[in-house]
């Protein structure tokens, strides 16, 4: 008898249509992406774009910007400009905005057309702007702004009611033949969100923008994220997402990048692998790992380094990565590519560490491994 076969990846990836958010394909077989939302006022178009630049810079690939005010809208056409991503209009009520949004070049609008559909024939005439610039929208169905017509036929916001509500405000669109459309379906609750998700994915193939709304503090938020992204991303749904925290932006991207990064759906960077102690270790490898993690941050290689606090796992997991080390009796072994090159005082460990890591980061770029 053989031995089992370990299933190493994940679901094969939902077949979606695919639509193009500037010079971000989403759907298809385009890689996840990743996006976030500035928090500054739009309309302070240099506090927007600097907010833009920063999130350009921690690996966000595309970026929403609030548009309630005219002062706002008047500020697309330079944000659309100059920002290095593409630039979607987040857009409730007015029409008028969303003519603005698609004239200032932004690379999408989201907008739901039910809440539009009392202007009349405003849905058609933006269903003509957007076909003609190819602008893709976004319809983002939210629990907490679910249509009273579906809050009183479900009771609450049920995923069968989201999923409805997301359906029928595609239908407005379809109706003038328009289907540059990808769609969420978002809920506080992981685990509703995660069956609005399954449902809608199985009733239509539009690109699925995965989000937990309100998901709370950093902390509580990459939990519930990571939990229901997990979940969905590991069925093969979802096109492209968004983590929702009460934090700054940028680590909203963060967490993004790392759940991509621990499903295989992006390589991975730079991965510290390092023990939990116990009463076995002989350094302090919180402090250890920490400092690890700082002096290396930011670098772009994959590069797999162990940090571990004892000579039980610690030889065996440090001879797994690029780079470790192994700590016992006041020294550390360090390991490259599963050979121990040299024996360091503690105080030497993480220096040493850092200084091969960047050698070996040299090294990969040179052969072209850069991520
Ligand atoms: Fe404990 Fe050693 Fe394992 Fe770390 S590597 S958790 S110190 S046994």
């Amino acid at each position: 008898l053989g031995m089992p076969s370990v299933p190493t990846k994940l679901a094969d990836r939902r077949v979606s249509r695919k639509i193009q958010v500037g010079s971000v394909a989403v759907g298809g077989d385009a890689p996840v992406s990743v996006q976030s939302m500035t928090t500054t006022r739009t309309s302070d178009i240099g506090a927007t774009l600097q907010q833009i630049a920063e999130l350009t810079a921690s690996g966000c690939q595309i970026v929403r910007v609030a548009c309630p005010t005219q002062d706002d809208a008047d500020a697309l056409p330079i944000i659309a400009r100059k920002s290095q991503i593409p630039v979607i209009a987040d857009i409730h009520f007015q029409p008028k905005y969303v003519f603005a949004a698609i004239d200032a070049g932004c690379a999408a609008v989201r907008v739901n057309p039910g809440n539009i559909k009392q202007f009349d024939d405003k849905v058609k005439e933006i269903a003509k702007a957007a076909s003609a610039t190819g602008t893709p929208i976004r319809i983002g169905v939210n629990a907490g702004s679910l249509d009273a017509r579906l809050l009183q036929k479900y009771g609450k916001a049920t995923p069968e009611a989201l999923v409805e509500s997301a359906l029928w405000e595609a239908s407005l669109f379809e109706e003038h033949g328009f289907r540059d459309i990808k769609i969420s379906v978002k809920h506080n609750d992981p685990v509703v969100m995660v069956n609005a998700y399954r449902q809608l994915a199985a009733q239509c193939d539009y690109p699925l923008h995965l989000g937990v709304t309100e998901a709370g503090p950093a902390f509580q938020g990459t939990i519930k994220s990571a939990v229901a992204f997990g979940a969905l991303l590991s069925e093969g749904i979802g096109d492209t997402i968004r983590v929702s925290l009460s934090a700054p932006p940028a680590e909203e991207i963060k967490v993004g990048i790392q759940i991509l990064e621990s499903l295989n759906l992006r390589q991975r960077r730079l991965e510290i692998v390092s023990c939990p102690s116990c009463g076995r270790a002989q350094v302090d490898v919180y402090k250890l790992a920490e400092e690890v993690t700082a002096g290396l941050e930011g670098m772009e290689v994959p590069l797999r380094v162990a940090v571990m606090g004892c000579v039980v796992n610690g030889p065996g997991e440090a001879r797994e990565a690029d780079l470790g080390v192994a700590s016992g009796n006041g020294k550390g072994q360090i390991f490259v590519k599963g050979e121990v090159i040299k024996t360091v005082p503690e105080s030497k460990i993480v220096e040493t560490l850092i200084e091969e890591a960047l050698k070996l980061a040299e090294q990969m770029e040179k052969d072209g491994i850069a991520s």
